[in-house]
């Protein structure tokens, strides 16, 4: 009989999002009237820019045309989007970053997980907790971790703990570990990495010879000029990172699908027979081989975010969002709760009052106001006592939600 990869096996069972989805079944049964606000959901609520809408309607008309008509793109991206990512998010940041090193794809997640295709399953492994889920679960799959203890922890993976109590800093590991997952701004807790500590990361890993993966997914909420945007910002890190970004969050691509991965040329990492070989001649032999593309139509879409349109349109989008965040965060701190995050994110990280659980308080918001977060203990141990609010909602919703929790919820 065929065998399967066993790895897949020792995955926890996806628990957290079914676990809450479960919970609030269970209670509009019972409570069919009550009027419940999700305020639990890691995805985008507002409609595609224009601009993105009219170039990708454009694009269409171009298929319809034998003279414009397009087949099968570059693996890579259309060098007209590679080109507009590298000047607008990195040149103009003082990157040395430069098209070619610029990977388009469909998703930060695919890419986040693909990534593992082209390293070794001897390798060390780092990542923060809380952490989002994607990194553990397919080094899971990959086969790089042993079994998980009972508190979801995974065999093999160094847990890089961040909460109020280090005030959201990753530490940098007194050990060697050769693959660091680093999310900033983070989702689930929405901290963000100054360019100095950004800059110890990138020390320690040129000095171990350790790579970085950046998920800069959030940067477009950034709002401190101080905060680096991608870790390109930092010196030496084109020796030591990859990073990966996405239009999802910030154009509200989540269903359009497009991303991208960043692969400076001239980084290495070690062959069996101990020669230096160049990660993005791998990362591209992979994309060739396993991808694509993604839709012309599509491309055009990204294409469009950078335009003067466009660009006006998202810092709207981004501002409306961070206006949502600034609503929770005012509201629940007058509710005498402590929040952190979601100044520079679009997600709030609430302390559950009165020590409670993260599951606890789940219950007690929803059958005291009806409001759906997310428990923090779902993103792993040290989120437990947390939990998470996204601001990706209406504003009505947003307003709604913290009146009944100030209005019913005492500290
Ligand atoms: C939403 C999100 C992404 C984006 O993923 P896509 O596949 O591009 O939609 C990446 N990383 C994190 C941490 C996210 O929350």
């Amino acid at each position: 009989m065929a065998t399967v990869n066993d790895n897949y096996l020792k995955l926890k069972a996806g628990y957290l999002f079914p676990e809450i989805a479960r919970r609030v079944a269970a209670f509009t049964e019972a409570n069919p009237d009550a009027p419940v606000i999700k305020l639990g959901i890691g995805d985008v609520t507002e409609p595609l820019p224009q601009a993105c809408r009219e170039a990708m309607i454009a694009a269409v008309n171009d298929m319809g045309d034998r003279g414009s008509f397009k087949g099968y793109g570059p693996e890579q991206g259309y060098l007209w989007l590679r080109d507009a990512i590298a000047k607008h998010d990195f040149q103009a940041r003082g990157c040395d970053i430069d098209a070619s090193e610029i990977f388009v794809s469909d998703g930060a997640k695919c890419d986040s997980g693909n990534i593992l295709d082209i390293f070794g399953h001897d390798n060390t492994i780092a990542v923060t907790d809380p952490v989002y889920p994607v990194y553990v679960d397919t080094n899971v799959m990959a086969g790089n971790t042993g079994e998980a203890d009972d508190s979801g922890k995974y065999g093999g993976l160094t847990y890089i703990p961040i909460s109020a109590e280090n005030n959201f800093t990753a530490a940098i590991p007194d050990t060697k570990v050769d693959l660091i997952y680093l999310c900033f701004p983070n989702n689930p807790t929405g901290a963000t990495a100054t360019k100095e500590q950004l800059q110890a990361w990138v020390d320690y890993a040129r000095a171990n010879g350790s790579i970085i993966f950046f998920d800069a997914a959030y940067e477009a909420f950034i709002t401190d000029d101080s905060l680096p945007h991608s870790i390109f910002e930092i010196e030496g890190a084109r020796d030591c990172a990859i990073e990966f970004r996405s239009f999802s969050k910030n154009a509200g691509f989540t269903g359009t699908r497009c991303a991208f991965t960043v692969v400076p040329k001239g980084l290495t990492a070690k062959a069996a027979d101990g020669s230096e070989v160049e990660l993005w001649k791998l990362w591209n032999r992979r994309q060739c081989t396993k991808f694509n593309g993604v839709s012309y139509i599509v491309q055009r879409g990204a294409e469009a975010v950078y335009s003067e349109a466009g660009q006006a349109q998202i810092k709207e989008l981004i501002a409306f969002y961070l206006e949502n965040a600034a609503i929770v965060r005012e509201q629940l701190t007058a509710a005498g709760m402590d929040v952190f995050g979601g100044v520079n994110a679009p997600y709030v990280w609430v302390k559950a009052p009165n020590g409670l659980s993260s599951w606890d308080f789940f219950d007690k918001l929803l059958h005291t106001c009806n409001v759906v977060g997310t428990p923090g203990s779902g993103f792993g141990a040290a989120g437990e006592g947390y939990f998470r609010i996204s601001a990706f909602n209406s504003r009505e919703n947003v307003v709604e939600a913290m009146k009944r929790i100030t209005e019913k919820f005492s500290v």
